[in-house]
């Protein structure tokens, strides 16, 4: 047979095995969805606090090794210049002061050096918070109720585990528990998880901790001397995620009607309870948790864990709540049986996909393909400009639209549940586009410049309406 000929051949048959899974989906799989959608308004995740939204057939596209490309050598985040919460109060008091690059100490000296542009961004925040500021009386007022349901969001939620080392703060109290011996790692996991479900999170996923994920030096104190490497504790040898959804209405009216506080305080409250839960039983267990309470990066562990896979806006995926969630991550030594990763077909999606990098208000994701940092291949995020936009805007801080416009960032009725499976089933790729499509004509969003605050030249956009609750206008008499 001609070469040309086989190769067509190969190709229509490739297709057609797409075609039939994809159709498989529809059919077969659809049931699921409808099973899992029965309420056609569900919201996504939120309507199962026990196991029951964690209900994606993992199994069938489990992996040895992970979504992502290690093409070492690897280095690890340093995370006093690397995450920028640590790094901006920096560049702002050197844009008060009128200071440059090289009149700062170290690290920041370094960082900024190599990243000149990143010191040029990080200067602006304070000023373009200032600008959001000076709008209109009646534009600011429109968020009150948006900012008074963030702040209570965020009120009630445990933030420190003191500053003791790990070696203290890590274990049960000296002498007040003895490990007890678990009967099998199996069975620990298991009950892992569902005192995770009890505790409030909607996904947990297991896995060895790769050291690679923590960081060089730590972005917050922590029981860390800030200006010393982080020798990964010996044990912190697993680490178990979790993680719990926005509210949906808020989440879809980004930027300016969402918060990040609502998920942050359920899935503080869940990693809390469950390093406390691991000491009773006498083993060591640490809390990571957001906003900044870290010493790890987290995205990576997830896919680990077998939750989802990271997406081009660097959040990670995965196939019950797409993007819209928050995670926490508990270290511990408990011997646990641990989860694989899983691979469903977002790294294929996104490649073509880019409504998050089109619809980025501040151009902070990027089209392009993947770059290798530290080691790994990855879309690469410009935090400063993120950042930035983050102060751009009215209500509470923050932005969360590439969450929002996401096409796996959709309510957990039948209809998205089949389009999941069908793209997951897909190894052609032909329904990742029809789907990109629909999503682009379906849920178009305002003009990216539009996001930003009237003052800084736009028009304090959303995504969509905010929900009726929090439209100020309706309740408070001004
Ligand atoms: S949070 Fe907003 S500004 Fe930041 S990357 Fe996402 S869409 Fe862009
Ligand atoms: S919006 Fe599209 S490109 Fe961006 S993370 Fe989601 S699937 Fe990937």
């Amino acid at each position: 047979m001609p070469e040309r000929q086989l190769r067509v051949n190969r190709r229509t048959l490739i297709k057609a095995a797409g075609a039939t899974s994809a159709v498989l989906g529809l059919s077969g799989l659809g049931l699921s969805g409808y099973r899992a959608g029965k309420a056609p308004d569900s919201y996504t995740g939120c309507e199962g606090s026990q196991g029951a939204a964690q209900d994606f057939d993992r199994k069938r596209f489990a992996v040895d090794t992970p979504p992502y490309e290690k093409v070492g050598p690897t280095s690890r985040a340093d995370g006093r210049t690397e995450v920028i919460f640590s790094r901006v109060g920096v560049a702002r008091s050197a844009a008060e002061k009128g200071a440059k690059i090289e009149d700062l100490d170290e690290p920041f000296k370094s960082y900024y050096a190599q990243h000149p542009e990143d010191f040029e961004f990080d200067k602006q925040n304070r000023e373009l918070r200032r600008k959001v500021r000076e709008d209109s009386e009646e534009n600011r007022n429109r968020y009150i109720l948006a900012e008074a349901w963030a702040g209570a969001m965020g009120a009630v939620s445990p933030r420190s585990i003191g500053n003791d080392p790990p070696e203290v703060s890590d274990f049960p109290r000296q002498g007040s528990r003895e490990p007890f011996k678990m009967k099998s790692p199996a069975a620990t996991a298991k009950l892992i998880k569902k005192v995770s479900y009890e505790f409030g999170t909607v996904l947990v996923g297991i896995t060895k901790l790769n050291p690679d994920w923590v960081y060089q030096y730590p972005s917050s104190r922590r029981g860390f001397a800030t200006d010393e490497p982080i020798e990964v504790p010996k044990h912190w040898k697993y680490a178990i995620v979790v993680g719990t959804p926005m509210s949906w209405d808020p989440m879809y009216a980004n930027p300016t009607y969402g918060t990040s506080n609502d998920a942050y305080s359920k899935s503080r409250i869940v990693a809390f309870r469950l390093a406390s839960f691991i000491k009773r039983l006498g083993y060591a267990a640490r809390p990571h948790t957001p906003g900044n309470s870290y010493d790890l990066m987290v995205p990576p562990i997830m896919v680990d864990a077998g939750l989802g896979e990271q997406g081009r806006h660097s959040v990670v995926i995965t196939p019950e709540l797409g993007c819209n969630f928050r995670p926490a991550v508990v270290t511990t030594n408990l011997p646990m049986a641990t989860d694989k990763p899983i691979a469903f077909g977002v790294q294929e999606f996104c490649k073509t996909c880019k409504i998050c990098a089109e619809q980025c208000p501040s151009g902070a994701i990027c089209k392009g393909d993947k770059e290798v940092v530290r080691g790994y291949r990855r879309y690469r995020l410009h935090s400063s400009k993120c950042f930035n936009f983050w102060n751009s805007t009215h209500g509470s801080m923050g932005c969360r639209v590439c969450i929002a416009v996401c096409p796996y960032t959709r309510k957990s009725n039948w209809v998205h549940k089949t389009a999941l499976q069908v793209t997951a089933n897909d190894p052609t790729g032909l329904s990742h586009k029809m789907l990109t499509g629909m999503q682009k004509r379906f849920y178009p969003g305002p003009e990216p410049s539009d996001y930003y605050a009237a003052t800084l030249g736009g028009k304090n956009a959303s995504y969509r309406e905010p929900p009726w609750w929090l439209k100020t206008e309706d309740f408070i008499a001004l």
